[in-house]
């Protein structure tokens, strides 16, 4: 088979030589542990076409002009350093002198190279947008990215935290003035976020064994698992959002929320899998939610916020009792970087139940005494922010526990893309969406039906119901066969065996049995047309073998 064609043809000889038994093995696994073995089928699969991966959400485009911003400040870094002190042969040198070193670097660079403007304008922002000490602000840039010293103070480098203050602010925020009222803290990506405020949560009897939490299914499978963890033993109520409601919560559902017995509720907005943004009327409806259970903690991973058009997060409706996940892995295309955060009002429904509970329990009182008595001297005054950062290196290396300098200079510089272009929506996020928006389209296109064009679907990635589209194709007496007659992990193991493409059962999430998720964020348009025709085609191979068997 030539390279890059793909054959569809349908093929009953290839269908028979296809085993389902072992399906059933995998039900129990996570549906990031099936992909990956479905992957593998694709690596051999018996039409020998090259594989495509439609089960990646990593994107396959990178963010270029941040990068080539810090590769150039590495090396001023380097020359600063030169100027205390540097052995001849240039192995070896001193430390950074911040005095002057901002017209030092200024000076540097041209007028005419799109980096150096980048990074001028930069360094422009902070002093005069931010008010930042200019040589000061420098020398973090230039410390940070050669990582010269621990990073200080441990939850966030000073001018970083502004910074990002502001990107969560322009992104995120919206109108719902809340950069100056918030804290935080730059994480070894959305995983090390998650993990931090899981551990925490508990850490602080916020959430405690047999404790019930509520989250908005379909959801990206590590929330739906780590709460049932032995450490957490958390009861899980799923407010399952369905494609009839165009994958957005009911009142019904949001009125479940008021229920006191409710601890916390978790959730990723814009979805992951279904990919779509809360209505403002449900961000609304958060506020009337809070009002009845006013200890309602929310987590809300924010990571596809950005994909979505006048996206505002749930931290603006409901800023105390909100804690909020980002990460600058999937808009900058930095899954290895590891850049994420946790933000949180100053001013939190956190912080306010530490001090409930160690006034009333003296047990609880001792034993955060006990615990931050190493670090601080006011235990009980230790805010929630601070106890997640202390927690996350077992208290004891708390003066370690910082982020990496330069993955937090990196994300500066990644959050400036945004910053330098003012009111305006900057250029990157712009090409961003359009990228995604056209593959979603390619797809649709190509599969035949019609698409969500609303606000709210950031087309980062699709739920595609195979029983569905099987009934649109050919009826419902073989959709009902079809259903009948195969596992739900049918369709995305036979297409990766004999088409060599690979989805995502998107029942791990917690979506109906049936759907698949194809994530538009790794492929190009064209690949994205290929899967739709192995798609059909496979569900046209069904039908023979209906009619066949009938
Ligand atoms: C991709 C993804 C993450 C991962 O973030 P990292 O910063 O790469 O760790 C977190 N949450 C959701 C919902 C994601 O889809």
């Amino acid at each position: 088979m030539a390279d890059n064609t793909i054959s569809t043809t349908t093929d009953l000889d290839t269908f028979e030589k296809v085993d389902e038994s072992e399906l059933s093995k995998f039900t129990k696994l996570s549906n990031f542990e099936v992909s990956a073995i479905f992957l593998q089928y694709a690596q051999n699969n018996l039409r020998d076409n090259r594989v495509i991966n439609a089960g990646r959400g990593n994107p396959n485009w990178i963010n270029t002009l941040s990068r080539a911003a810090f590769a150039k400040l590495v090396q001023f870094g380097i020359d600063e350093s030169g100027n205390t002190f540097q052995r001849d042969d240039g192995v070896m040198a001193g430390y950074i002198e911040s005095n002057g070193v901002a017209d030092r670097v200024l000076n540097k660079l041209s007028d005419t190279d799109t980096v150096d403007q980048f990074i001028r304008s930069s360094i422009d922002y902070g002093a005069n947008k931010l008010g930042f000490d200019k040589d000061a602000f420098v020398a973090e840039l230039l410390n940070g990215v050669i990582g010269n010293n621990y990073p200080v103070p441990s939850r966030s480098l000073k001018y970083t935290e502004d910074i990002l203050k502001q990107y969560l602010q322009k992104n995120l925020f919206k109108d719902a003035d809340l950069a100056d009222e918030t804290d935080v803290f730059p994480t070894e990506g959305g995983t090390a976020a998650m993990v931090y405020l899981f551990q925490e949560l508990s850490q602080s009897h916020i959430l405690k064994p047999g404790d019930t939490i509520a989250i908005n299914s379909p959801i990206f499978t590590p929330y739906l698992q780590i709460p049932e963890l032995r450490e957490y033993n958390l009861k899980i109520v799923k407010l399952a959002a369905t494609e009839d409601e165009n994958w957005q919560m009911t009142d019904e559902q949001m009125d479940v929320l008021k229920d006191p017995r409710i601890k916390a509720f978790f959730d990723v907005n814009p979805t992951n899998p279904a990919a779509r943004a809360y209505s403002p009327h449900t961000l609304d409806k958060f506020k009337d939610v809070v009002k009845e259970n006013p200890n309602l903690i929310v987590v809300t991973d924010d990571v596809y916020g950005t994909f979505a058009d006048d996206y505002q997060s749930i931290y603006a409706s409901i800023p105390e009792n909100t804690l909020l996940v980002y990460s600058f892995s999937k808009l900058y295309g930095a899954t290895g970087h590891r850049l994420g955060l946790i933000a949180m009002d100053k001013n939190n429904v956190c912080d306010k139940m530490i001090k409930e509970e160690t006034a009333k329990d003296p047990e609880i009182k001792k034993e955060f005494d006990e615990r931050y008595s190493m670090v601080v001297t006011e235990p009980e005054d230790m805010k929630f922010i601070d106890r997640t950062v202390a927690d996350s290196r077992a208290i004891g290396l708390y003066h370690t526990s910082g982020l990496s300098t330069p993955q937090q200079i990196m994300m500066d510089l990644f959050a400036m893309n945004s910053l330098i272009s003012g009111d305006v929506v900057d250029d990157y996020l712009v090409e961003s969406k359009k990228l995604v928006n056209y593959r979603y389209h390619a797809l649709w296109d190509e599969i035949g039906v019609n698409v969500d064009n609303s606000h709210g679907n950031t087309k980062y990635y699709t739920l595609v119901n195979i029983y569905d589209l099987v009934e649109k194709i050919h009826g419902a007496d073989f959709a009902e066969y079809f259903r009948n007659h195969y596992s739900y992990l049918s369709f995305p193991y036979r297409l990766a065996r004999e088409f060599g493409a690979v989805v995502m059962d998107a029942s791990g999430f917690g979506a109906n049995e049936g759907y698949v998720r194809i994530s538009l964020a790794n492929l190009t348009s064209a690949d994205y047309r290929d899967l739709a025709h192995c798609m059909k085609t496979l569900i046209d191979e069904y039908y023979l073998e209906f009619r066949a068997n009938k």
